[in-house]
């Protein structure tokens, strides 16, 4: 390390630990008093609240994000196989869960200014043979997707539209939530993501009683009654630990959400005339920033200079999932090709984000990039 400063992390679970240590405690003390380990009042009440701050009618806590999105799209009851389209550039999560539901993905190319699935790309794979069952619009690093765009697209084809909402908690589109456009969303609420508890969590939201309660039922064996299952189901549920944790964090989602913005805008200014791409906003979107996500030629070179200064980064993601071996020549994917996926998985860059970052880090990394890049360009 090149400098006496203290490490900057990219991202900091623990502080959000310490910011409200005593309420986390308390919160999680009541649960361990109560004897009920398993669903149950806390895992009802963090629904309830967490589907009235998103605004849909029905929340259903599950074990992980990725089984919320399994969970979903086996509550659409799609035929087995059908095809369910979304962006090569995501979490593997994302396409993982449309197999483990038994329905093939198809992979498409990304817009380059939002990383989002592009509409070009959607509608050229709905012109194509392929018949399109759903499509999981991925609102990655905390920004929405085209939706504007998708959704008309989708409805005009039958096409059932899931939300992948485990990077954006709390952004907005034309003044509404995320999470409530679509005919259902999914959320992970791992450590790291914008709402985070102290392990596995997730949530599949809907205004759809009956898709709720197929959710509900699935999440646990499928049972209709106790021990008596009416459809083969899997074990899903939320911990009421961590639901107890989610609550007390949810009350202050708003304040951290500001607070990674207020940070972005930092980084903003502080990069303006650098020579990286800075994150482009949607017109009429809220970003709340899971990442702050910088595009540099020589990404790895900077990334190595950030390293060697104590600068922790991460790249998300590294390799686009049509790349990745358990997926290559195997999956369906996108006529126009991935070409903007590809790319972005070369120069794309998280900087250190987290509420809890100070104006000194943000400023301590704007030196840090703006100095490497003076070097390379001499
Ligand atoms: C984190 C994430 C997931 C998976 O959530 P887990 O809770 O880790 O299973 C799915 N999709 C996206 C876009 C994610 O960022």
């Amino acid at each position: 390390m090149a400098t006496r400063d203290k490490p900057v992390p990219q991202a900091a679970p623990i502080a959000s630990y310490r910011a409200a240590r005593s309420r986390i405690d308390r919160a999680v003390a009541r649960v361990l008093a109560s004897g009920r380990y398993i669903l149950g009042p806390e895992v009802e009440a963090f629904e309830r609240e967490f589907a009235a701050y998103i605004g849909c009618r029905h929340a259903v806590g599950v074990a992980s994000g990725t089984d919320a999105l399994i969970l979903a799209l086996r509550a659409l009851g799609l035929p087995p196989g059908t095809t369910v389209a979304t962006a090569s550039h995501t979490a593997v999560a994302t396409v993982a869960a449309i197999e483990l539901a038994g329905l093939a993905p198809l992979l498409l190319d990304i817009d380059p200014a939002t990383y989002t699935l592009a509409p070009a790309a959607f509608e050229r794979a709905l012109a194509g043979g392929l018949r399109v069952g759903a499509a999981i619009a991925v609102h990655l690093y905390g920004q929405a997707a085209d939706l504007g765009a998708l959704l008309p697209l989708a409805r005009r084809h039958g096409v059932k539209v899931i939300e992948d909402c485990a990077q954006s908690h709390g952004a907005t589109l034309g003044g509404q939530r995320l999470g409530s456009f679509g005919d259902v969303a999914c959320f992970s609420f791992y450590p790291t993501k914008n709402l985070g508890a102290f392990g596995d969590a997730g949530a599949v939201l809907t205004d759809d009683a009956a898709r709720a309660a197929r959710v509900r039922a699935l999440r646990e064996y499928g049972w209709r009654e106790r021990y008596v299952s009416a459809t083969p189901g899997m074990n899903s549920r939320l911990d009421p630990i961590q639901a107890a944790v989610l609550r007390v964090k949810l009350t202050g989602l708003d304040r951290a959400n500001a607070r990674r913005a207020a940070l972005a805008a930092r980084y903003d200014r502080g990069l303006a005339n650098a020579d990286l791409g800075l994150p482009q906003l949607r017109p009429g979107a809220t970003h709340v920033f899971h990442q702050y996500v910088v595009r540099a030629k020589r990404r790895d070179d900077l990334r190595a200079a950030l390293d060697r200064a104590g600068i922790g980064t991460a790249v998300h993601y590294p390799m686009p999932v049509h790349l990745q071996p358990a997926y290559a020549g195997r999956v369906a994917l996108d006529p126009g090709g991935l070409g903007e996926s590809e790319r972005a998985a070369r120069e794309v860059l998280s900087l250190p984000m987290f509420p809890e970052l100070g104006a000194a880090d943000i400023a301590r990394v704007v030196g840090t990039i703006k100095a490497s890049l003076c070097d390379a360009g001499t």
